[in-house]
């Protein structure tokens, strides 16, 4: 059976090239091994260049919407299912209701706002599927400098670098998910 990765990402068109080009190359892998894409449903940034990247390959995309972005026509039209919900709140949780594993790309506030969510409720042991973040070229070297502080400074358990993981490269970020136990207190981490 096909499973399915949450990936969030930015919804910025004026980024640099690389970083659609690392979103390619994402969905092209995950059709390859095996992936359907659930995301966010819209046709911009990397959100619309990884949608059409998994469907130019052969995949399966689920959108998860909220009809007001869907009424300022954000929603990308060649998903195979999208799912229109009220609230970002709704959407969320669609989302990883949906999700197998999580990944989140470079992003923006969306971005951080839902990958942050789900650590959380990793944390709480409401969730336990796997989620990574892509730190491609070091994009989030500062965030994750600052988690490093957090621990530090007893905001959180050193335990709670088995959370999440960080990937270099789209591929690496499925090598982790894929290899990732099932259950969160396992010894999985990788801050670097
Ligand atoms: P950001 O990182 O701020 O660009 O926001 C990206 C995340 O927020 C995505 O994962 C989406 O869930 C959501 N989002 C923000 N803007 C849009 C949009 N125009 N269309 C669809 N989803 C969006």
């Amino acid at each position: 059976m096909t499973k399915s990765l949450c990936v969030y990402c930015s919804s910025s068109d004026r980024l640099d090239e690389k970083y659609y080009v690392a979103a390619d190359i994402l969905g092209k892998h995950m059709v390859a091994r095996g992936w359907s894409l659930v995301y966010g449903g819209g046709h911009t940034g990397l959100m619309g260049r990884l949608s059409r990247a998994v469907k130019a390959h052969g995949g399966r995309v689920v959108g998860v919407i909220p009809e007001f972005m869907k009424e300022k026509e954000l929603a990308f039209d060649k998903a195979d299912e999208m799912i229109t919900v009220t609230t970002m709140r709704e959407r969320k949780l669609a989302m990883e209701t949906r999700a197998d594993a999580f990944l989140a790309l470079p992003g923006g506030w969306g971005t951080l706002e839902e990958i942050l969510e789900v650590i959380t409720l990793r944390q709480l042991d409401v969730l336990r599927k796997p989620c990574v973040l892509l730190n491609q070229e070091g994009f989030y070297d500062d965030l994750l400098h600052l988690f490093e502080r957090m621990i530090a400074e007893h905001f959180a358990k050193p335990s709670s670098r088995q959370l999440f993981s960080v990937a270099r490269a789209p591929e690496e970020a499925l090598d982790l998910i894929e290899g990732a136990p099932t259950v969160a207190e396992t010894k999985w981490f990788e801050t670097r």
